[in-house]
């Protein structure tokens, strides 16, 4: 898939660099830019209120770019789409509106400890508040969410199982199936961090089974600034407003505000309307490629970074064998932030450091990874790059 006339397409990736750094965030391919330059200035106005015809037409963009997502992970209907700022947004809304009206003291939630601090701390506050507390699913071996564990371990006091889709430090892939009936079987909801499987799988809500989903712009080739939450038209229903102002409103008066219905009621205040029509350029972009081919890609990519890594003893590698694009790595007594540094030298980029990970961390009995993460735009260049680089730093540290 990878050519030069693809990498041409990001102006990001100039000067031959060796981008690894895609589960952080997303090279933007020229059209995602245009569109967004287009939005932002010939075509610019505001949404859902002006009567003359450039915001008329903006509304019309703007609620197409929901139709778009809804169609891309296959909900039943543009409602059950929220935009929200990100990822973190969606789900600090989901622990924040349905949390407190579904939870009570004493019960549980049910996280994983591969979980990236964004689907850790907004429960944590979450429990605080009502009084519930937080259980740990364990890894398997080869650092899956252990789904034996969790069909042992859930019970009915468990109101809601949150899980990563796709680590973004092994690159694990959830057995959502199997999680989803787990969930199900003792009535608690499932929610999913998509954030590292929405930019590489095909997603289709109803076959998931899950309750809620998030998923971020930017990880999705798309701009900074807006994710997007999904949940069944009646999980949304039951969900009491967030954020209060504009249009999330039915009618207000001093003496009583009513509501308008999802999604509006979770969009409070003037949308993004600029990165919600990057986001519809970055999802037409990339799902003319296909998620299928986009996973075989880079998990074949990861596949070949693996073995590179396997002949260049005092590299250690964590996660499963079979992953989505994601490798994580160390190598004995080099700290990651030396590895990086030295990469950047060879103009490889590459994350080091515990990536908003520190509980898998801990687990993994040490400080932080490096991590070489694939987007649509790499290619076996990018890996012998990275391969050279190591090299190098194995020299220089001796
Ligand atoms: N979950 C996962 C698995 C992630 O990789 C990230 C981003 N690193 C997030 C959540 C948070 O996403 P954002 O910062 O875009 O809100």
């Amino acid at each position: 898939m990878t050519t030069t006339a693809l990498r041409d397409q990001f102006p990001g990736l100039a000067n031959n660099w060796h981008y690894l750094d895609t589960a952080a965030t997303a090279q933007k391919p020229q059209v995602v830019l245009d569109a967004m330059m287009r939005a932002g200035g010939a075509d610019y106005a505001t949404v859902h209120r002006g009567v003359y015809a450039r915001s008329a037409n903006m509304t019309v963009a703007f609620e197409a770019a929901r139709e778009r997502v809804a169609r891309f992970i296959g909900a039943a209907s543009p409602n059950e789409v929220v935009f929200v700022r990100g990822a973190t947004e969606g789900i600090n809304l989901v622990a924040q509106s349905w949390g407190p009206a579904h939870l009570n003291a004493g019960d549980r939630i049910m996280l994983s400890q591969l979980e990236h601090h964004s689907n850790i701390v907004p429960w944590q506050m979450l429990a605080e508040k009502v009084g519930a507390h937080i259980d740990v699913c364990p890894l398997t071996d080869d650092g899956l969410i252990d789904l034996d564990w969790l069909e042992a371990n859930l019970t009915e006091q468990h109101k809601l199982v949150a899980l990563a889709h796709v680590s973004n430090v092994l690159g694990s892939v959830l057995g959502v199936k199997r999680a989803a009936k787990a969930a199900h079987a003792v009535g608690a909801k499932l929610m999913l961090d998509g954030c590292q499987a929405a930019p590489r799988m095909r997603l289709n809500m109803a076959e998931l089974d899950c309750d809620f989903y998030v998923m971020s712009g930017h990880k999705l080739y798309g701009p900074t600034g807006v994710g997007v939450l999904w949940a069944k038209a009646e999980t949304l229903d039951s969900m009491p407003p967030w954020q209060g102002g504009g249009a999330m409103i039915d009618r207000v008066t001093f003496e009583k505000t009513t509501y308008a219905p999802a999604p509006s009621r979770f969009e409070a205040g003037t949308p993004m309307i600029i990165e919600v029509i990057g986001l519809h350029a970055a999802i037409d972009f990339i799902d003319s490629f296909g998620p299928e081919a986009i996973f075989a890609h880079e998990s074949a990519l990861a596949a070949q970074t693996r073995d590179a890594l396997r002949g260049i003893n005092s590299v250690t590698l964590y996660g499963p064998e079979k992953s989505a694009g994601i490798v994580s790595f160390s190598m004995e007594g080099i700290h990651p932030h030396d590895i990086g540094t030295i990469l950047d030298e060879e103009n490889v980029a590459i994350r080091a450091g515990h990536h908003c990970a520190q509980p898998l961390m801990d687990h993994l009995g040490i400080p932080a990874t490096a991590r070489a993460s694939f987007g649509i735009y790499n290619d076996e260049n990018d890996v012998a790059a990275l391969v050279r680089g190591l090299e190098r730093v194995k020299r220089i540290f001796g």
